[in-house]
């Protein structure tokens, strides 16, 4: 289903994609070997660890969470970091992705002594002179209150591989409030910013994520739908918040698999009623090895709900076109 020989075709473009959670199961035995990190128990093998890692339809938001801190722990010196960014880019690139946007908390990489930049400078090691064109995304987390260092951060690194920041976390009982400031500045720096909302809160986290203007993306956003209203499966009106979005033509960016596994059943996702209505959906994976998938196995899902070869190509060129820029 790749179109990527299609001369139509936008090349492959992946805009949300964390680092920690697309590790190779075997990469992380041979990392917590070398750090001294239990694996999980009655693990010891690559197959059984990739099993472990999959989420499971009905798992709470902190047993997901929880997921994260195996690769996290592993990845706590400058040789795993830019041997998980390599290994990465090389895996995405396999995929046929020709440009990507990887994205990761720097804040959880200081725990074995590394300052924030080091942490920075070993990810963007890795990617150096990697096949896809690959760029960086630093998340703050909604759960801290360090948005402010990382869009300093993100400032000192920007025109060197890191192009944007980015709102992570728990989306429930933490809003955007706290850090708007931060991005607002982030925004007059001239980086990308795109807030994680509206994946695990209705539209209403959405409405948060853009007063003030301030996402030039939004991180899964589906839940605007919320905000629409819909007959026959078709977006018939919208409600103030998506009026805002789609006016503004935030993409957003849609991860079907990963949404699913928190609760939204693909079958029952909006993501092409909401194309159809001239929002700007972009599909993404999120977390490669937590939800197992590829951009392919993504657009070939989204293929079989439904989307037809035009509607796929205006998906890949909205993602291409909704790439953060390197100045
Ligand atoms: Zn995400």
């Amino acid at each position: 289903m790749d179109r990527s020989t299609d001369p139509g075709a936008a090349p492959l473009t992946l805009l949300h994609d964390h680092l920690d959670g697309g590790l190779r199961p075997a990469t992380v035995i041979e990392l917590a070997a070398h750090a001294g990190v239990p694996l999980p128990a009655g693990i010891t093998t690559a197959g059984a660890l990739a099993d472990w890692f999959v989420v499971r339809p009905g798992e709470s938001l902190a047993e997901v969470f929880a997921r994260f801190d195996l690769p996290i722990r592993v990845m706590q010196t400058t040789e795993a970091l830019s041997r998980v960014a390599r290994e990465a880019a090389e895996d995405v690139a396999a995929d046929g992705v020709r440009s990507v946007e990887f994205r990761f908390a720097p804040t959880h990489h200081t725990a074995g002594g590394l300052s924030l930049d080091a942490v920075v400078e070993a990810v963007l090691a890795g990617l150096a002179g990697a096949p896809p064109e690959a760029r960086v995304l630093l998340c703050s987390m909604r759960g801290e209150r360090r948005t402010d260092e990382v869009v300093d951060l993100a400032g000192r690194w920007h025109g060197r591989g890191v192009v944007g920041v980015d709102l992570a976390g728990v989306e429930v009982g933490e809003p955007v409030g706290p850090h708007r400031s931060a991005f607002a500045r982030a925004r007059s720096m001239g980086l990308g910013v795109t807030l994680h909302a509206g994946e695990m809160v209705g539209a209403e986290s959405v409405a948060d994520a853009i007063v003030d203007d301030v996402p030039v993306r939004i991180g899964h956003g589906f839940r605007i739908v919320e905000d629409c209203r819909v007959r026959d499966g078709e977006i018939v009106d919208l409600g103030p918040t998506a009026a805002a979005v789609l006016d503004r033509r935030l993409p957003l960016e849609v991860c079907l698999t990963s949404n699913a596994a928190l609760g939204t059943p693909v079958e029952r996702h909006p993501f092409l009623a909401l194309a159809r209505a001239g929002f700007a959906v972009t599909i993404n994976t999120d977390n490669r090895t937590l939800t197992p998938c590829s951009l392919t196995s993504e657009l070939a899902l989204a293929r079989r709900l439904g989307a037809t070869d035009d509607e796929l190509a205006t998906m890949r060129s909205t993602a291409a076109g909704a790439r953060f820029p390197d100045p």
